[in-house]
């Protein structure tokens, strides 16, 4: 283990409370990303060796899940209750829900499927806010420009431009769901969005719901899933495998309903597959922000069936998680804080990084400061001071007005804010890689359609703070538009696991393991099996 800095040698050295300017630093940044950040370790990626994908480099533990053996069989497909609808969505956070509501309203059947309950999610867990050029010194062509040179380029032009332009029409479309954003005091009603700089951007460009967006957010789009007419909601089933016709097209999924222990066999015109990320997978032994289904479903069923997907070695790990108390550990303190004016201190009272550089590059300085030994140990737990005192101390409401998520959980660290920082490390957050998509979320298999983040190419392989939100609503009513128009090319009725059947000779072809089986639904220590006595997911 690195030595580090005892807490308290590193309280003394903050003891004045004024924050110091930045240290300089020899390192560009490319030097920093490439030594400091997980993407780049040594256990950061294998080759796939089977799939649309082969051959590319993909994380080695989700590789372990995209190839791996499905959980059922033909047996269990005979034993299911048959349904039928025109669009089936897959996933009940941000991303399925505005693709649900958007397919009801153009008439289409839709069937809402969910592994907890419809909002359990990243989506209501989001704090910061969610970006949309609507200032008047901000344009889209700066969202844009942001956007490109936060995903260090790599992001999908198209995707980027589409995402960006859609962006004032979806804070109507939610406004006039119901949502309220934050509003200035000191102007007069009308053109009054309060707007906050985001880390990595050129203006401030994030609206929010104070520091709790994503369950305001959240909270409009289930009571509009509730409220739309031709929604039907089959909660606590998880999707456990996609049905195909003998082309490869996607019929349809299979569902476990998790209450009466039972398989749903559910065929639709179109499917969205809007099931999130992967956090819960804990990649490289971190520590995750993400709720407790995001253990990268989608992708898994998705690649079985022969979509393409990107950047599968590119994740997100947000600068500051909570480090202490452990039980906490991972836990988000939003950029909001940051924005807002907190600053970043190592255990010598060093400010180290410039705050809001994007979010890969604050990681890798943080990661680096711990790999240095200028960290700060607390309890045997390793991380650096975000000191919140030098922005309370010029704002004293902004833990009751702007950041009350950041009051509360400093309660539940026990901990002072005016008086005393959060020890902090990054923690595993987002998903920057993912699904192929077309400006409709189309994929490479006719009838699968994909929304949010378990898509990839809108990001590149880093995303700025509120494009995930912004993201998530512009391609799920797209997504959910176009599912909505699709027409069955095959006589109703049929749909089966034939690509199952190719996928099992594929991986005994490669001289993979057939009794490695995912998805995996929930965590390892979830203690979850499909089947009573046995372990059935991707952990043997
Ligand atoms: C703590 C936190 C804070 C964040 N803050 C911000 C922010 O301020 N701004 C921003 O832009 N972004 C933020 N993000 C990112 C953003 O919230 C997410 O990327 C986005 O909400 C993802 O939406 P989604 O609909 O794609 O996935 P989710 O909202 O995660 O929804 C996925 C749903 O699919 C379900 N599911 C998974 N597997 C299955 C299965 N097999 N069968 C059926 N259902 C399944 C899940 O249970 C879940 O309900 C934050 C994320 C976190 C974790």
């Amino acid at each position: 283990m690195t030595i580090q800095i005892p807490y308290a040698a590193a309280l003394a050295a903050i003891a004045s409370g004024s924050a110091p300017p930045v240290r300089s630093d020899d390192l560009p940044v490319e030097t920093l990303l490439a030594r400091f950040h997980p993407d780049h370790g040594p256990r950061a990626r294998v080759p796939l060796r089977i799939g649309a994908n082969a051959g590319d480099a993909c994380h080695p533990e989700l590789a372990r899940l995209l190839e791996s053996n499905a959980l059922i069989d033909d047996l269990d497909l005979a034993r299911a209750t048959p349904l039928a609808t025109d669009v089936l969505v897959i996933g009940g956070g941000g991303a399925g829900a505005a693709a649900a509501v958007t397919a009801a309203r153009q008439g289409a059947r839709v069937i809402i499927a969910g592994k907890l309950r419809i909002g359990d999610s990243n989506t209501v867990m989001a704090e910061g806010g969610i970006q949309a050029a609507v200032g008047a010194e901000d344009s889209l062509q700066r969202h844009f420009d942001d956007t490109v040179r936060g995903g260090h380029g790599r992001g999908e032009h198209m995707l980027i431009a589409q995402m960006v332009r859609d962006a004032p029409d979806v804070i109507r479309w939610l406004i006039d769901l119901g949502m309220a954003f934050d509003l200035s005091q000191d102007k007069a009603l009308g053109q009054t969005l309060v707007r906050k700089r985001a880390g990595g951007t050129t203006a401030a460009r994030i609206l929010c719901h104070r520091d709790f967006t994503g369950l305001e957010m959240m909270r409009v789009l289930r009571e509009a899933v509730e409220l739309q007419g031709g929604i039907e909601q089959f909660m606590r089933c998880p999707a456990v495998e996609l049905l195909s016709h003998e082309d490869g097209s996607c019929a349809g999924a299979v569902l476990y309903d998790l209450e009466r222990r039972s398989f749903l066999l559910v065929r639709a015109n179109a499917v969205v597959l809007a099931t999130g990320g992967s956090g819960r997978l804990h990649l490289q032994g971190f520590p995750t922000s993400n709720h407790y289904g995001a253990t990268a479903d989608g992708l898994v069923l998705a690649y079985r069936l022969g979509a393409r997907m990107r950047d599968l070695d590119s994740f997100q790990y947000h600068p500051t998680g909570v480090a202490w108390p452990r039980h906490l550990a991972g836990g988000l303190i939003s950029e909001a804080a940051r924005s807002a004016g907190a600053v970043l201190l190592n255990g010598l009272g060093e400010r180290f990084v410039d705050e809001l550089q994007p979010r890969d590059v604050v990681a890798a300085a943080i990661l680096r400061e711990c790999a240095e030994q200028r960290g700060i140990m607390r309890d045997g737990e390793t991380g650096v001071f975000l000191d919140v005192r030098g922005a309370l101390a010029a704002r004293p409401d902004l833990l009751e007005r702007d950041l009350v998520s950041l009051g509360h959980l400093a309660a539940k660290c026990g901990l002072d804010p005016r008086t005393e920082p959060f020890l902090i490390y990054p923690t595993l957050h987002y998903q920057n890689g993912g699904i192929e998509i077309d400006g409709d979320g189309a994929t490479a298999v006719p009838g699968l359609f994909c929304a949010g983040e378990v898509t990839g190419g809108i990001h590149g392989r880093n995303r700025l703070m509120g494009n995930a939100l912004l993201d998530i609503i512009s391609f799920g009513r797209r997504a959910g538009a176009r599912a909505a128009e699709a027409r069955p090319p095959h006589a109703p009725g049929r749909g089966g696991l034939s690509h199952v059947h190719r996928w099992r000779r594929e991986l005994a072809r490669a001289g993979l393991p057939a009794d490695l089986r995912a998805p995996q639904l929930y965590p390892t220590y979830g203690n979850f099996a499909l089947r009573r006595g046995t372990t059935d997911r991707g952990n043997p």
